[in-house]
């Protein structure tokens, strides 16, 4: 461990426990191990006006904690720590607390977003290290409080922007391959939807994804780029600023759709950005999307990305027609080897489909909420057959892009 890193931890051994506001720092003894801290339980307790959420360390951390409005969150961050809990748990209400997700936040962080009931702080947070095995117990207490209070305390507990560093992308500038960005939604806390299985999106696209790349990568004419390439949080403006710092010539992002109480809605949808969703299905669905900052505690505020002057707008309008014309090509592509949606080309104002100037087009496989969508999603032969398909219509794309450009070359 550096020896900066052991002065925070005395310091902090000393700054115990904070109680009754939002941001508070809980540590616990000393932390020599490197062996990954393993979180095995969690319990939660409601109590009259009371909720205590405990989870088991396989040895001590450190835990921060800060509240967030709108949606009312409790946020706990951590060093990297492998959950291995019971799929279900989080989904359902208990006391104060709504539910609850974790996951790994960026490398070497994890983090836990409670989100809240009611208005609720952090009334007490403590670390027990007097437990079996040398195991400590991390010990978050929720106090409800009203509105007001509540508001007070989550501007108090706000902390240094915690977002994950930006992805740093460099164009080798002697390589004139097409770049082409595959980008995995989701990943660590956020797991997007999950399945009546128990399985979740971010795992089933992101393999799904690696297999896309290792088929684009096949014959080495596209330079292939992933925006996550394991378990991890990336938020949706930084996914968009990975396409445009890499240059990107083609943007996809992969997800997959649940939908509750219609087992019988399923198919293969592309959608492409648009102000104006073209359905209200759309509209939610990009609402949903766009909600995985803020699940898993970042603030994603429309930043300067959303004022584009004349020229960026210019270029947003060309750049659009590029991604209707590839989104219309994949269905027709797919159409023969996936199951499509009754209308599998559609639009809406997907935050991850931003980029002005990188053609962008999000696939939803189907929906893990249907039996027979999740069957094909997770079958090796679907899977294979999709990635043909899908580079059959990335090489029609750049081949019409390629002959425009040297058309475009030859003229006076
Ligand atoms: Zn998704």
């Amino acid at each position: 461990m550096a020896p900066f890193t052991r002065l925070i931890r005395l310091c902090l051994l000393a700054t115990f426990l904070v109680a009754g506001t939002g941001g508070a720092w809980a540590v616990g003894g000393d932390a020599k191990a490197e062996a990954p801290v393993i979180a095995a339980a969690v319990s939660v307790a409601v109590e009259g006006g009371k909720t205590r959420f405990s989870v088991t360390m396989s040895r001590s951390v450190l835990a921060q904690v800060q509240l967030m409005e709108g949606p009312d969150r409790v946020i706990v961050d951590l060093p990297e720590v492998s959950f291995r809990l019971p799929p279900e748990h989080g989904r359902k209400p208990e006391g104060l607390i709504a539910s609850y997700r974790y996951g790994l936040f960026a490398p070497g962080r994890s983090r836990v977003v409670m989100e809240l009931a009611q208005p609720a702080v952090v009334s007490a947070l403590h670390v027990d290290q007097n437990q079996p095995g040398g195991a400590a117990l991390l010990v978050i207490e929720l106090s409800r409080v009203d509105r007001e209070h509540f508001r007070r305390a989550a501007a108090e507990s706000a902390g240094p922007p915690k977002a994950p560093p930006e992805p740093v992308v460099v164009k080798d500038v002697r390589d004139s391959r097409p770049v082409i960005v595959i980008d995995p939604g989701h990943g660590g806390i956020d797991p997007g939807a999950a399945a009546l299985s128990g399985v979740y999106e971010k795992d089933l696209i992101l393999s799904f994804a690696q297999l896309l790349k290792r088929k684009l990568d096949g014959d080495g004419r596209y330079r292939v780029l992933m925006t996550r390439e394991q378990d991890v949080f990336i938020s949706l403006g930084d996914r968009v600023k990975f396409a445009r710092m890499a240059k990107a010539d083609l943007f996809i992002s992969i997800h997959a759709d649940s939908i509750s109480g219609a087992q019988d809605v399923r198919g293969l949808t592309v959608y492409t950005g648009s102000e104006r969703a073209s359905d209200a299905e759309s509209a939610r669905l990009a609402d949903r999307e766009n909600r995985a900052d803020s699940l898993a505690g970042v603030e994603s505020g429309d930043g300067a990305d959303d004022v584009m002057d004349i020229l960026q707008d210019l270029t947003l309008r060309e750049t659009r027609t590029f991604s209707h014309g590839f989104a219309s090509r994949l269905v027709g592509e797919l159409d023969s080897v996936a199951r499509l949606n009754k209308n599998p080309r559609r639009e809406a104002g997907f935050r991850v489909l931003r980029a002005h100037d990188v053609p962008s087009v999000l696939v939803e496989l189907g929906y893990l909420s249907s039996r027979q969508d999740l069957d094909l999603i997770t079958s090796d032969e679907w899977r294979g057959k999709m990635v043909s398909s899908m580079t059959v219509a990335i090489d029609r794309f750049f081949a019409t892009r390629l002959a425009r450009q040297g058309a475009a070359a030859v003229l006076p």
